[in-house]
Order: structure tokens, then C-alpha cells, then sequence
């Protein structure tokens, strides 16, 4: 199944799997990126991944990268008219993406205020917000009484951010329009329509009235955008509840989107996100491409791609790797702790990353993290950013050889063995 998206732009299923949603595709981008899929997205904030250089990233065997526009539209400031675009400020020739800053709304709005990531984990007991207790929250934002950790006022025109962060005491706006048109100037191949990212400790009817917002929000950008040579996702919301959730995927999934994406809140456990794909999924055409926002841990990986997720972003190897995490096919391991100080072995067996390659021992790498060497950073991360690289090649060549769930099962239980 090939699907021509304009301006030179091609999503190329080649291989669908028996048994599951999985398979695998090309991603043709006018910049002469071609990204294999199911593929991993590296995430580089500010137009860089930490402890990489451009390089860096062929060496790894990386094809995507994701920047954020938030923080790049904040951070330059009014240098961002002389902004000359990420591939060149990054000096990479793969696939570049940028979310459109629907997710501050959240990370920086009811994230904060209620202290939880895109999956809850708080306690069962813990009732869901009825009725009264959500219309209160939505005329105390509308009246502008904030909470002191919420930074975000969300307004059914946009929403205004007062972070203390960019060292601004007025609020900034931003909108469907103005995402759209930060992200044409930032020049990503794949952009992100602007949504409310809501919150696993809201209620159905906040949840819904945030996601007619995403959804009246989505047709503003489909109308703005201007651009051919970039790809415009959707981004599916309606938290853990089954009937928004569906709502939502059958109304962005029937929009002109190029490929869609799915947002948080994602409940309050690992099942809750399973079931949030297993209900979006079927609204989303089969022929474009599926993003899966924010979320990447390895058991993750394999239960999404097994439900029709294409790529993937989140911080794990890169955050990790900062702090001494190596990840191998044998599962995590600390590499500052005290059992590795003579481990005079390869961070992983068999690893051909250019850390491995450069004949690095976990002996080492402690040693060098004990010393605080910025050496040490790279060199997880170059590990790192490899492993999850190769482990997506993995999951391509098992779908494509029709072994993806036994394939699955047995990588998993290696990973995720206990030692
Ligand atoms: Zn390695």
C-alpha cells in the first residue's frame, strides 16, 4: 500500500503481519530522509539531542529526531525570524518533527498542579472528578484563578502561558494558528496540530470539553497550514474514556490529516494505554502513518507497534543514559553502581555501537561517571541511542519475516527478566 501525501512525500506500507496491527513502512521526506518504521524518535528538545553531535545521530543509526516548539519558540525569542530551519541548524539529514506545544498545556498547566505525568498511578480509591467538580475547575481557569504550580490559562481560543522558566513575567498566547505557523518557520517534515493534552486526574467532562477544543483547534490548523513540504498530524485525545476516546479517533481520523498522533492523558496504568489504542486505532486509516506521543518503554515499544503504532518518541535512552542507565537485550543496568567499578566487559555483549566499538568497558564508563567526565554522558548515549535503534531493526525484520509475536515474547522476557 503506497500513499502519496504531496510534495514528494511518501508513506509506503510494505509489509503488514498475519497475527497482529504491526508493519512495517517507508517514510519518504522531501529533505532525502527515508525512515523505516516501526522506528523510535529521538527526542532533541532544543534543536540538539544532549551529549550528540550531527554525527552523532548517522552513527547511531537514528532516522528521527523530535524538537519542541514550545521551548525553541520561547528560547530564541525575537532571534526566531533569523531561525534557519532544523535541518540545518541541526545538521541532519533525516526525519525532524516538532510537537506543536499542546503538550506544555499540559506539562506545564495540570501536570504541574496535580503532580502526574500522561499515566496517573495515583490511588484506586481515588474517585474521578464528577460533574460539579469538573465545572468548577473549568470557571475557575476561565476566570483566571490559577493554582500555584499551573502555569497555563486554557481559553477556547488558546491558551496562555506565564512560566517563570524564560524569565517573562507577562503571559505569552498560543493557538492552533500560531503553532502552525512557529512550526512552518522551525521547518520539521512532520508538525503536530495544537491540542489540550488533559490530565489522568480530570473527569469525563472536562476531558470532553478539552477535546472539543482539540478538535475544533485540529480544523484551524488543517486550515492554516500552508506548506506542502511538511506532513500535519492529528493528535487523537479523549483520556481513558472509552466513548471519548473513540469520538475523538473518529473525528481526527476522518480529517485530511497526512498521519495522526496519539496524545495523554493515557489513564492510570499500562493496561489503561493498551486499551486507549485498542479503542483509537480503528478510526485511524491504515494507509497513513501513527505516532504514539511521549511514550517509549521498551514493553511499550512492542505493545504498540503489536496494536499499529509507526514511530515512537520519549527521553529514555537519551535521560537515561545521562544518569548511568545502560539498556541491552539482557535488560537496564546501572552502570555508577559499585558491582561494575571491575567489570572489565563490554557495556553490552556483541553491542557494535561507536561506544562498544571504541572498545569502552563498563569498568570504564564507571569510572568515568564517578569523575563526573562529560565523556561519560556521550558514551552512554551513544549506547544507548543505538540500542533502541537496533532494537526497532529487530522488531522490523521480525514483522517482516512473520515472527513478530514470537519475536516479542521472547525479547521480552530476556529484557524484562528479573536478576
Ligand atoms: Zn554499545
Amino acid at each position: 500500500m503506497r500513499l502519496s501525501l504531496g510534495g514528494g512525500i511518501m508513506f509506503e506500507i510494505v509489509k503488514n503481519d498475519t497475527k497482529t496491527r504491526a508493519r512495517v513502512g517507508t517514510l519518504t521526506v522531501p529533505h532525502g530522509g527515508k525512515l523505516l518504521t516501526p522506528a523510535f524518535t529521538m527526542v532533541g528538545t532544543r534543536a540538539k539531542v544532549i551529549s550528540l553531535e550531527p554525527n552523532d545521530l548517522v552513527r547511531t543509526n537514528t532516522g528521527i529526531v523530535i524538537s519542541n516548539t514550545y521551548h525553541l519558540w520561547r528560547g530564541l525569542g525575537e532571534r526566531l525570524p533569523e531561525f534557519k530551519g532544523l535541518h540545518t541548524v541541526m545538521g541532519y539529514d533525516g526525519v525532524i518533527a516538532t510537537d506543536s506545544g499542546g503538550f506544555q498545556v499540559f506539562s506545564l498547566g495540570f501536570g504541574r498542579e496535580h503532580e502526574v505525568s500522561k499515566i496517573g498511578f495515583f490511588p484506586e480509591e481515588e474517585k474521578t472528578p464528577g460533574f460539579l467538580s469538573d465545572l468548577f475547575l473549568q470557571i475557575r481557569i476561565w476566570l483566571g484563578i490559577k493554582h500555584s504550580r499551573n502555569s497555563v490559562r486554557v481559553m477556547p481560543w488558546g491558551a496562555y502561558f506565564k512560566d517563570e522558566n524564560y524569565g517573562d513575567e507577562r503571559s505569552v498566547f498560543l493557538n492552533a494558528t500560531k503553532s502552525i505557523m512557529l512550526q512552518e518557520k522551525l521547518g520539521a517534515d512532520i508538525i503536530l496540530a495544537f491540542d489540550e493534552c488533559t490530565s489522568p486526574r480530570h473527569g469525563r467532562h472536562y476531558t470532553k470539553w478539552a477535546m472539543k477544543r482539540t478538535h475544533r483547534w485540529a480544523k484551524k490548523c488543517l486550515a492554516v497550514k500552508s506548506n506542502p513540504n511538511q506532513l500535519l498530524f492529528g493528535i487523537v485525545q479523549g483520556g481513558a474514556f472509552e466513548d471519548l476516546r473513540k469520538e475523538s479517533a473518529r473525528t481526527i481520523g476522518s480529517m485530511p490529516f497526512d498521519g495522526f498522533a496519539i496524545g495523554g492523558s493515557l489513564g492510570n496504568s499500562k493496561e489503561d494505554m493498551y486499551r486507549v489504542l485498542e479503542w483509537s486505532m480503528p478510526y485511524l486509516p491504515d494507509e497513513k502513518p501513527r505516532h504514539l506521543l511521549g511514550i517509549g518503554q521498551i514493553r511499550d515499544i512492542f505493545e504498540g507497534v503489536e496494536r499499529g503504532i509507526d514511530t515512537f518518541d520519549c527521553v529514555i535512552p537519551t535521560r537515561e543514559a545521562r544518569h548511568g542507565a545502560i539498556w541491552t537485550y539482557d535488560g537496564r543496568y546501572d552502570v555508577t553502581k559499585g558491582a561494575n567499578k571491575n567489570a572489565d566487559v563490554p557495556l553490552a555483549p556483541d553491542c557494535a555501537c561507536p561506544a562498544c566499538a571504541s572498545g569502552i568497558t563498563r569498568a570504564k564508563l564507571h569510572e568515568l561517571f564517578k569523575n563526573k567526565d562529560r565523556e561519560a554522558g556521550k558514551l552512554a548515549t551513544l549506547h544507548n541511542v543505538y540500542f533502541f535503534n537496533d532494537l526497532m531493526k529487530s522488531i522490523r525484520q521480525a514483522i517482516m519475516e512473520d515472527r513478530f509475536s514470537e519475536y516479542k515474547e521472547a525479547a521480552l522476557s530476556r529484557i524484562e527478566k528479573k536478576k
